[in-house]
């Protein structure tokens, strides 16, 4: 197998190299990708079958990104809520804690894709240290979740002593790793990466796959190789318009992650990120698709649709409401449709 790096040096990542491989001959990109940097590495770019297809919207840029005046730099206000740079503390147990600035492929929908990838996200050796300091001094958090960018485009050596660092920290109780790697270049998921990942547990993966077709054979066997090592996977898919916000392709989606073993865990509405506009659809959407999966697929491939609030209020989940009203009998509807009774504690029937 082709070491992950090469893969990763062959990218496309300039305007002349997309034109050269994608049927894409539109100026205004060069001015795209400097605004927001492109990175579509050979794998995934083998995954694109047609212009326009699920997978080259999420890799290729669209002009669409520079026509955006609704949203917002920071929507989740992540630097009010960093006591350090490149730490985000927002709930009491729990921080993120953003390692690198690199990944595997730039996202085109992606919610710090002002900073990924460019030294707007400045990640050097004194801020780390500065996030384990204020780790160390804060025993409150008990869940590290380490992202960026994406933790597994750091070398196996740097990202084993980022982690042995960590549990040398009484207070941390689980380390979670959110990673695009699987998806984006499952090659980076080696026996070797595994046997270091394992000897930091509990320590949970959170990936990233937001169309079926991402599920190849190379991301099955990323997958199984994680959770033969004993890692949980879960995965945050984003909701983003012509690529999944379709009923049939998101059950598909959390079919096909389960054969994997990969838990789905969120599904998310897109964020206000300036640049991202065209990609959002209506909350009503996501309900939609979430009460579709209910009864037609087991409780372990639904997902909990969330948005992530405004100015970093937290993520609010959102679900379909099954009750048609309350009072001694709860009245609601089945899946199916059918008006269904149960009376409440106390109450004769
Ligand atoms: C999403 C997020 C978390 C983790 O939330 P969970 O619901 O526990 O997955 C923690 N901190 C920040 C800043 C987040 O954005
Ligand atoms: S892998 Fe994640 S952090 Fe990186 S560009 Fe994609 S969405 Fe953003």
């Amino acid at each position: 197998m082709t070491h992950w790096k090469d893969i990763l040096q062959k990218s496309i990542t300039t305007y002349s190299a997309l034109q050269k491989h994608l049927d894409c001959n539109n100026t205004v990109l060069e001015e795209v990708i400097a605004n927001f940097p492109m990175r579509i590495n050979p794998y995934f770019l083998n995954l694109i079958k047609t212009p326009h297809d699920p997978l080259w919207k999420q890799a290729v840029p669209d002009p669409a990104e520079l026509e955006d005046t609704v949203c917002i730099a920071d929507p989740l206000g992540e630097e009010n809520l960093s006591p350090v740079p490149n730490l985000v503390h927002r709930y009491p147990d729990r921080a993120l804690f953003l390692v690198t600035n690199q990944c595997a492929m730039y996202c085109r929908f992606c919610t710090r894709k002002r900073k990924v990838g460019t030294e707007r996200m400045h990640i050097s050796d004194d801020t780390i240290q500065a996030g384990f300091d204020y780790l160390r001094k804060t025993p409150a958090i008990k869940d590290v979740l380490i992202s960026g960018g994406d933790p597994l485009l750091l070398d196996d050596e740097v990202l084993e002593k980022l982690l042995f660092t960590l549990r040398r920290i009484p207070s941390i109780e689980i380390i979670r790793i959110g990673t695009r790697a699987p998806c984006t270049l499952p090659m980076r998921i080696t026996k070797r990466l595994v046997t270091i990942l394992k000897k930091f547990h509990p320590l949970f993966i959170n990936t990233h796959f937001n169309h079926p077709d991402e599920i190849t054979p190379e991301a099955a066997r990323a997958c199984t190789l994680l959770a033969d090592g004993g890692i949980p996977l879960g995965c945050q898919t984003v909701l983003l318009k012509g690529i999944n916000d379709d009923p049939s392709v998101i059950l598909a989606l959390m079919r096909a992650l389960l054969r994997v073993r990969v838990k789905p865990y969120y599904l998310f509405q897109a964020d206000l990120t300036r640049g991202t506009n065209h990609f959002r659809t209506t909350t009503e959407t996501g309900i939609a698709i979430i009460r579709h999966l209910i009864g037609r697929v087991s409780g372990m491939g639904i997902p909990t649709f969330a948005l992530d609030a405004p100015g970093g209020k937290g993520k609010i989940p959102l679900s379909p409401d099954f009750v048609l009203a309350r009072g001694k009998n709860l009245v609601f509807q089945s899946p199916c449709g059918e008006i269904c009774t149960y009376p409440e504690a106390g109450e004769a029937f």
